[in-house]
């Protein structure tokens, strides 16, 4: 049989908004789209390298040079060319998911379905909560507007921010739904608790990383304040990860370049599910490409945050998701959708 042939570019994104955290902020991004070709037929796969994991475009270039050589020639040996990838190129799991992605798009192309029926999942029919990123309070109206102006229901939210409460009030003026909260790091185990009590009457649906990944053990008491479900995002990479966070937070934030794609990601969803934890599927800002895997999965958690290329204004891959009012279904097609040319 051929052997596998990979190749790779990258493209440039455009944010339709400045898009900021509190770890800074963005108007563009650079990521890598990765093809697999295999006697005709085309995987696709996007890689969106970040900072926060120790990935860089450079980093996940090199690492891509070094998987040329372990895709050997079945295109159906997904596992077995995980394992080599995660032997060879571990620190770049943003590549690893990519990779193992576009073999995934690439097998179910061959057999001629799509992605989600080739994994034995539902057709996926998920809301996704739409994200409003730090900004100032005019800015946060607006955004809030076009939200609930395109059909979303369920808002997620950045704080961790010098206009945290305004921001809440803003949007709880014109929004009664699920509201969701990502604090991205930004408090200390000290100054956590009275946080987390100012934003509690905004009766949020949880609280994504309110202090540094590095700190575990002082999750548990902002979890016993028992005023929000509190989960771990930045300090949930991979599946053993779970078992280290398992009694300190309600709930886990996965993300397949954190994890490395879709095998690893469907293991993580079974061990928080029987560790009796709430299952989050996140993004970061990309294109269609890297959320079209992560929507494959999606009918398998609890949280859907799946709208990384919802904030672009320029989406390349836009065709392979359909977004109506909030509800992401994928596209007819084999694979991920599209032509596979
Ligand atoms: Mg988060």
């Amino acid at each position: 049989m051929a052997k596998l042939k990979l190749e790779w570019r990258r493209q440039t994104l455009h944010t339709r908004h400045r898009w900021a955290t509190a770890q800074g902020g963005i108007n563009e991004k650079q990521t890598i789209v990765v093809s697999v070709e295999h006697e005709g037929l085309i995987g696709r796969g996007e890689a969106t390298p970040s900072a926060l994991f120790g990935q860089s475009l450079e980093g996940a270039e090199a690492a891509l040079e070094e998987c040329k050589e372990l895709l050997g020639d079945d295109p159906f040996a997904i596992a077995e060319v995980l394992d080599r990838l995660i032997d060879h190129v571990d620190d770049e799991r943003d590549v690893i998911a990519a990779v193992e992605t576009a073999l995934h798009d690439l097998a179910a192309r061959k057999l001629k379905m799509p992605v989600w029926r080739y994994l034995g999942l539902p057709e996926p029919r998920i809301k996704t909560t739409f994200s409003i990123g730090i900004a100032t309070p005019d800015e946060i109206r607006e955004k809030v507007r076009e939200a609930l102006a395109a059909g979303f229901d369920r808002l997620k939210v950045k704080v961790g921010g010098e206009h945290d409460l305004k921001t809440l009030q803003i949007i709880r003026e014109s929004f009664d739904g699920p509201l969701y909260l990502d604090a991205n790091q930004g408090w200390t185990p000290e100054t956590a608790p009275a946080k987390i009590r100012e934003i509690a009457p905004f009766k949020p649906v949880l609280l994504e990383q309110p202090i540094s990944k590095k700190l575990t053990a002082e999750l548990k008491p902002l979890r016993e304040l028992g005023l929000m479900p509190i989960f771990a995002d930045e300090a949930c990479e991979r599946p053993t990860d779970i078992i280290r966070l398992k009694d300190v937070v309600d709930g886990v934030n996965i993300k397949f370049n954190k994890c490395g794609g879709i095998r690893q990601a469907l293991a993580m969803i079974e061990i928080a599910r029987a560790c009796g934890l709430q299952i989050m599927l996140g993004c970061f800002v990309s294109s269609s490409l890297a959320i079209a895997p992560a929507l494959a999965v999606a009918s398998r958690v609890d949280h859907a945050d799946l709208d990384g290329a919802l904030l672009l204004a320029d989406d390349p891959f836009a065709s392979l998701i359909a977004c109506d009012k909030g509800l992401l279904t994928p596209r007819a097609g084999d694979g991920f959708g599209g032509d596979g040319k």
